[in-house]
């Protein structure tokens, strides 16, 4: 049986600075504009010393916002389904 690679992100939460910048590059790809709360990513009390991670519905797992994330708290690892 062949299994399909599935793109699955891994959130370190203690890492994240609540810079918002793979909010912003998640908007700017998909709404065309740069706007947090479009983003398919989303960051909740930013500015407390451990922020929180989540992705909505209509996330594809492209992994731009981990490559763009400057403080290792997403990662990309290749699960299988
Ligand atoms: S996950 Fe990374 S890019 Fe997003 S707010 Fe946290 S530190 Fe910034
Ligand atoms: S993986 Fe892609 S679609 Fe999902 S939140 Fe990150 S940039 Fe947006």
């Amino acid at each position: 049986m062949v299994k399909s690679k599935l793109l699955e992100i891994i959130i370190h939460e203690e890492k994240c600075t609540g810079c918002r910048i793979c909010q912003l590059i998640c908007s700017s790809i998909y709404k065309n504009k740069y706007s947090p709360t479009d983003a398919f990513i989303q960051i909740f009390d930013a500015y407390e010393l451990i922020p929180k991670i989540s992705f909505l519905d209509g996330c594809t797992h492209c992994g731009q916002c981990v490559n763009y994330c400057l403080y290792g708290a997403l990662e990309l690892k290749e699960g299988e389904e």
